[in-house]
């Protein structure tokens, strides 16, 4: 028997895989990730993998999942072994199909051909790599351990091997960074002949060592217009190298937009295993714990080696690892709002007219008419057809027309 929720799911699920381990802390990183916990990696695994046969389980049916994607964290601190039980977990009882998007982000130190390869050979067919900055000075503020050779080697690598979808992380707006350096940071990158770069804005997060240096005066403030200059930059030069910009931070060749993250941005069903993982299925999203050894207790804990898939069955969300304060029932006005701003994020693809009526039997200008009235007079949104989109000049301040709609 089929859980409630699975009856709401009419098309493919996304899986995201959290990984939270990382060989060091990075001085900007405020993600749900732990340095100097390799010796839980094992546990950690084992939970997971029980978590997946759990939440497989109890959806009751072999769910279809296009995208699969592990995230952390540095999952490329697993090793192949680690992956391969992983992904037969997954397989075991969730409908992974053959065309699926497999992601894995990765840390370009130390990527050798042999375990890309093996990667590769398990069903990884998209990698991400966190590249940052092609100048050494950067990625040592940043806190980063590797260097441009090792982003070349790796994308090298990766080609030898078969992969013909990979990701570069780049990241604008760093202290003391100029506009000269940024630009050489994506000629490098555009050199290696990506599919898809991803461009971020750096966030000072309250807690993290470059927060303390900036606030202790150490380095100096964020220069916001220098960012937007850099953004703008970006702009016009990937386009002329033949990247399409899909989302206010990401471009890709023709056909290779990131089919796991689109799920996000048009709000359509995901699930999230692993501490710290997020899943949302209309109404409900959660989160499971943050913390690596507590996720592998509450495993450990729960009695799965023992339940048939009826006494697994249960409501949404599915795992024992959830953690209840990071359960929430969205509200139906909390959902158009965010439909919209997700869409929003979508620069060519925007918000369509038809699909929101079809989601939420409202008309988009009976919900936001004012809003998005007032913003087009101010040049921050335009009208194309059925879609609501972004200007260009709106990228840049989209938090601002986000706001519009809260
Ligand atoms: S590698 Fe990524 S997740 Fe790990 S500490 Fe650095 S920024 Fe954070």
């Amino acid at each position: 028997m089929a859980s409630s929720f699975v009856t709401s799911l009419n098309g493919g699920l996304a899986l995201y895989v959290h990984i939270p381990f990382c060989a060091r802390r990075c001085s900007y990183c405020a993600f749900n990730t732990y340095a100097g916990l390799g010796h839980l990696i094992p546990a950690y695994v084992d939970a997971l993998c029980r978590e997946i046969t759990w939440v497989g389980r109890a959806a009751g049916r072999k769910l279809r999942l296009d995208t699969l994607y592990f995230g952390g964290g540095t999952p490329s601190l697993l090793s192949v072994e680690h992956l391969a039980r992983i992904l037969q977990a997954i397989r075991a009882v969730f409908d992974l199909r053959d065309s699926a998007e497999i992601t894995l982000e990765a840390n370009p130190r130390g990527l050798d051909a042999a375990y890309l390869a093996a990667i590769r050979g398990l069903g990884v067919t998209r990698l991400s790599l966190g590249a940052q900055s092609a100048h050494a000075g950067e990625l040592a503020l940043l806190g980063r351990r590797h260097d441009w050779a090792d982003v070349a080697m790796a994308v090298r690598a990766a080609r030898l091997v078969g992969f013909r979808n990979v990701n570069i992380d780049l990241i604008y707006g760093l202290p003391g960074q100029t506009l000269a350096s940024w630009r050489e940071s994506l000629a490098q990158a555009v050199a290696l002949a990506p599919e898809h770069l991803s461009l971020y804005s750096l966030g000072i997060e309250a807690g993290t060592p470059l927060y303390r240096r900036i606030a202790a005066g150490k380095l100096a403030e964020l220069d916001d217009d220098l960012a937007a200059d850099m953004y703008e930059y970006a702009t016009g030069y990937l386009a002329e190298a033949g990247f399409e910009q899909y989302e206010i931070s990401n471009w890709a060749r023709p056909g290779y937009a990131c089919q796991h993250n689109l799920q996000y941005w048009r709000r359509l069903p995901y699930l999230g295993v692993g501490a710290g993982g997020y899943g949302f299925v209309e109404p409900v999203r959660y989160g499971t714990v943050d913390r690596p050894a507590e996720y592998v207790r509450l495993l450990a804990d729960s009695l799965i080696d023992y339940l048939s898939p009826e006494q697994c069955n249960q409501q949404f969300p599915l795992s024992p690892a959830v953690d209840p304060a990071k359960v929430e029932t969205v509200t139906p006005r909390q959902a158009r709002a965010e439909t919209v701003i997700l869409g929003l994020r979508l620069v060519k693809e925007g918000v369509s007219r038809c699909d929101f009526e079809r989601r939420f039997g409202l008309r988009l200008d009976e919900c936001y008419g004012i809003e998005l009235a007032g913003l087009a007079a101010r040049g921050l949104v335009q009208c194309l057809d059925d879609r609501i989109v972004l200007t260009a000049q709106a990228r840049l301040i989209a938090n601002l027309v986000f706001r519009e709609f809260v």
